[in-house]
């Protein structure tokens, strides 16, 4: 690590690979040997065109799909997305059935209640979140357009670790914390959606990937650039797209490519989630873990200290030694250790070391 580099534990936005900011540095001023910047080059133009279309290539390739889904890049964030898919897919009679698994799942199925096309399949809001709904808690509506999960609850720390079971029910998952963290069968899902700011660049792009025969045809009632169809359409260029970010999404995609893909990010990211939850768990009560030990995440680990003063002291020792962004979000309180793709095996294990020392000094 260089030297001014801290461990970012950031919720999101969030740390990037070294190597992908390194590279972007290197080509900034001139890309592609064309004299101009990423910054600074029209959308239209074929060198913008190669890394439009590698990013969405390598997404694919990366999660082992074909033909029959599409890659969008859109933005208003993963918060549009809540909107548009009941815009899209919902009605009256075939209403968007919600999992309520944490405050972004809430957030979801709130935007379809808008439109009075929303209905809950299960929630754990009664037990504060803290574990993730079983397929036997699930009430599955037939009729229902489709069935919505967040899969990692980035604030209370929880993540799925079964795909449901929804009957025949379309599958539509925001994955925007744990994008391209593990292999899945991802062709169980019709529709997943990302922003990218947790797992894979810099705010200002979701990433949705969703099968080609629900992108086709969009209720021509909506305006253009609230229909799926526009983009899916326009190959995402229908207007301006944040070029830049999806250079950046691009570059990472290419890096999880090097790095032996999702199996081997997968290893990686549940050795780094091991050493903290071992440090919890070992802490004799001194560290409680929010999550049940069955729906941990391995993107967000979220835990509490004995007291708010220790929390404070926790926070400010743990920025002195670089280990930066550790507090978690006020809903839970507490620290949240947010280890995504890009955070280093010695970013989690100085971590570790730090909770255990911390742990006897204080405990
Ligand atoms: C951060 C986050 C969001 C919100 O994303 P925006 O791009 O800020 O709208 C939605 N869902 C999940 C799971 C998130 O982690």
């Amino acid at each position: 690590m260089e030297a001014e580099r801290v461990y970012n534990f950031n919720p999101g936005p969030s740390t990037l690979p070294l190597e992908v900011l390194r590279e972007a540095q290197e080509e900034f001023l001139n890309f592609n040997a064309s004299g101009m910047s990423i910054l600074e080059i029209s959308h239209r133009a074929p060198e913008y065109d190669e890394v439009h279309n590698k990013a969405k290539a390598d997404i694919k390739e990366l999660m082992g799909l074909e033909d029959d889904y599409e890659v969008l890049f859109i933005q208003g964030g993963a918060s549009l997305q809540f909107a548009m898919l009941p815009m899209n897919f919902a009605t009256k009679e075939h209403p968007g059935s919600y999992v309520l698994s944490g405050s972004f799942a809430t957030k979801a199925y709130e935007e379809a209640a808008i439109l009075g096309v929303g209905e809950v399949a299960a929630s754990s809001k009664e037990v504060n979140f803290k574990h993730i709904p079983t397929q036997e808690e699930l009430k599955i509506n037939p009729q229902a357009a489709y069935v919505h999960l967040c899969y990692n609850n980035t604030i209370y720390g929880t993540e799925f670790h079964y795909i449901p079971d929804t009957k025949g029910v379309p599958l539509f998952a925001d994955m925007s914390s744990d994008i391209l963290s593990r292999p899945l069968d991802f062709k169980k899902f019709d529709f997943i959606y990302a922003g990218v700011q947790k797992n894979l660049g810099p705010a200002g792009v979701v990433l949705v990937i969703a099968k080609k025969s629900l992108l086709e045809n969009s209720p021509k009632t909506l305006p253009t650039m609230l229909r799926y169809d526009t983009f899916y359409r326009k190959n995402s260029l229908y207007n301006t797209p944040p070029a830049f970010c999806i250079y950046m999404v691009g570059k990472t995609a290419a890096w999880l490519k090097k790095q032996g893909g999702l199996s081997a990010m997968a290893e990686r990211n549940q050795k780094k989630a091991k050493l903290i939850y071992d440090v919890i768990d070992a802490s004799g009560g001194f560290y409680r873990g929010h999550a049940d030990p069955d729906s941990r995440s391995y993107m967000n680990v979220t835990f509490r200290l004995p007291s708010e003063e220790l929390e404070k002291k926790f926070v400010a020792e743990a920025k002195a030694q670089k280990l930066c962004g550790v507090k978690g979000h006020r809903s839970v309180g507490g620290m949240r250790a947010s280890i995504y793709n890009a955070m280093p095996y010695e970013g989690c294990a100085a971590l570790a070391d730090f909770m255990g020392d911390f742990c006897r000094k204080n405990g």
